[in-house]
């Protein structure tokens, strides 16, 4: 059984004090929820107040970081390592967003390493994949998504797998308002997870959580989430308000 993962992706939003603000509402219209997980990936700068108040809150949010440098530590000017956020509670970290590929030119490679970097710390990578309009329209979808899976997932062994989480994310789908339909994000999920089945087996396959982002709403979610292979939802846009994230997050009610 795959509990659902319903995560907020609050991207450049929120200094620490409105980071602060959110959580406490998130919290209180959280707080009855039972059998979704639910996690909250505040900027850098409010990681440790956030992580202060989920603890004094005794919260079930549980908090992820948004990013993450491949290395102990070192000479790298503005980067943040595994370490420091394990250090401030932090459980889930985003890997190979599609903004942090295309505008901060991120390559597989260095995603590869961030996954790496993240499990050897005993956190779980989101690894985001997905593919661009122009590849969906030319029928290219599965094989870009296949390509980054390959190279993405090159240093996890079979027995780590179920400490992975991906996200599917179809670039096109991102900040756009368009969704995926419900059959087309289940169609690549379930891709997914046979490609995970072909390389580390199919029962370590059905651990893993996929989940799926883009546009989710309250409006959207519980019938994008009644899917099969569809176990949660990385949420941009919509985990910015209290009341929009949590309805996403009872997608069940
Ligand atoms: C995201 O950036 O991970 C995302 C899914 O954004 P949005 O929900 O705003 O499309």
């Amino acid at each position: 059984m795959r509990t659902p993962l319903i995560a907020g992706n609050w991207k450049m939003h929120k200094d620490h004090r409105q980071a602060t603000d959110l959580v406490r509402e998130l919290d209180s219209l959280l707080a009855d929820l039972e059998g979704v997980e639910v996690a909250v990936c505040p900027p850098f700068t409010a990681l440790g107040e956030v992580s202060r108040l989920l603890e004094e809150l005794s919260s079930r949010i549980v908090l992820g970081a948004q990013d993450v440098y491949p290395a102990k530590e070192g000479a790298f000017t503005g980067e943040i390592s595994p370490g420091m956020l394990k250090a401030l509670g932090v459980r889930y970290v985003i890997v190979g967003h599609s903004e942090r590929r295309e505008i901060l030119g991120e390559d597989d490679d260095f995603i590869a390493a961030k996954v790496r970097a993240v499990m050897d710390e005993g956190m779980v990578p989101i690894l985001c994949v997905g593919e661009t309009l122009e590849e969906r329209e030319d029928g290219r979808a599965l094989s870009k998504v296949e390509g980054q899976l390959q190279k993405d997932l090159a240093p996890v062994r079979a027995e780590e797998i179920s400490g992975l989480v991906v996200a599917y994310e179809p670039v096109w789908a991102i900040g756009t308002g368009r969704t995926a339909t419900p059959d087309d994000a289940q169609e690549m999920n379930a891709f997914i997870r046979s490609w995970l089945a072909e390389r580390y087996g199919e029962e370590n396959a059905s651990e893993v959580r996929i989940l799926y982002g883009g546009s989710v709403k309250p409006d959207n979610a519980a019938e994008l989430m009644a899917m099969p292979d569809i176990d949660g939802a990385l949420v941009g846009g919509a985990s910015l308000k209290a009341t929009d994230f949590a309805a996403i997050a009872r997608f069940r009610d």
